[in-house]
């Protein structure tokens, strides 16, 4: 049933998976090799309907749908649309549908748009942010600029649709360690996501990184160098709006929980404690 391989967010364990795009439409991040294998494809109404039935028949009971991969929100509205109606109309008990959008897609939506998508049932759109730096995110090869990120957060927000991100540790190097994490900081903060998570860069053969870091043109962040952005990142962070902060996934090293900016202190303290208490060793490197 899937064309693997198949990715969603740690927080759609739950969830099921609807394929209605196959890779990604951007499929350049220089870091990402998540969809190199796959040509990007918008899938059939016919076939997703197939898809659909399939899963009707295979599950009674479906609370939480995700629309993968890469980025479904670049199908053409009128099509999602059609796409939203046929799993209300098969699924009524659905309480939510979410999937991920570049900010690219977000930026070709108009307001009333997303705000026809969220009355069919669009409920969050989970966004790759990566870098609040323009510097990083021009490095890294995102296609977006910092301002556009801030333009399309604002878009799904006036829609009233959940927005979740990402930003990824380590992804400017030691060289913009620092101009990395102020800017992603203030970038969160000009945002003001409902979700905030924090991943730690894994570094993938077969990317234009792994052969930067080869040539020595890219040096990773060592176990602690990384703690100590993470504690960079929240500094700088300062919303009035709440935020749901999350660094507790497979590639971080420590787990983080929180709600900014109530628990700012509180983080920054058990940042402090674990780079003390050497919870993370010295100088400890990843791979490479
Ligand atoms: S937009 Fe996301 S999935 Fe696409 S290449 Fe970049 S990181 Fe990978």
């Amino acid at each position: 049933m899937y064309d693997y391989p198949l990715y969603r967010p740690p927080s759609e364990s739950n969830s099921l998976i609807i394929q209605v795009t196959l890779g990604c439409s951007h499929n350049k991040c220089n870091f990402c090799n998540m969809y190199k294998s796959k040509k990007f494809t918008i899938k059939s109404f016919e076939d997703i309907k197939t898809d659909v039935n399939y899963f009707r028949e295979m599950y009674s009971h479906v609370e939480k749908i995700f629309l993968a991969d890469g980025d479904a929100l670049i199908i053409p509205t009128e099509k999602l649309k059609e796409i939203l109606t046929l799993i209300r109309n098969t699924f009524s008990e659905c309480r939510r549908v979410t999937l991920y959008g570049t900010p690219k897609s977000i930026l070709g939506k108009t307001h009333q748009e997303l705000k026809e998508l969220k009355d069919l049932g669009l409920y969050m759109i989970y966004m790759g942010v990566e870098s609040g730096s323009d510097e990083v995110l021009n490095d890294i090869n995102k296609g977006v600029s910092s301002n556009e990120i801030i333009d399309a957060a604002r878009i799904v927000k006036n829609a009233d649709i959940l927005l979740s991100v990402t930003v990824i540790a380590g992804v400017g190097g030691i060289e913009k360690s620092d101009i990395h994490a102020i800017k992603t900081g203030k970038l969160i903060s000009d945002m003001a996501p409902n979700y905030l998570g924090v991943l730690t860069l894994m570094v993938e053969e077969e990317t234009d990184l792994y052969n930067k870091i080869l040539k020595k043109e890219f040096k990773l962040l060592s176990d602690r160098e990384i703690l100590n952005e993470i504690g960079i990142l929240i500094q700088h962070i300062n919303v009035n709006e709440s935020v749901t902060f999350r660094c507790n996934h497979a590639s971080n090293y420590v787990s983080l929980r929180g709600s900014l900016p109530e628990d700012k202190e509180k983080l920054l303290n058990q940042i402090n404690y674990d780079l003390k208490t050497n919870q993370i060793k010295q100088e400890e490197y990843r791979r490479l």
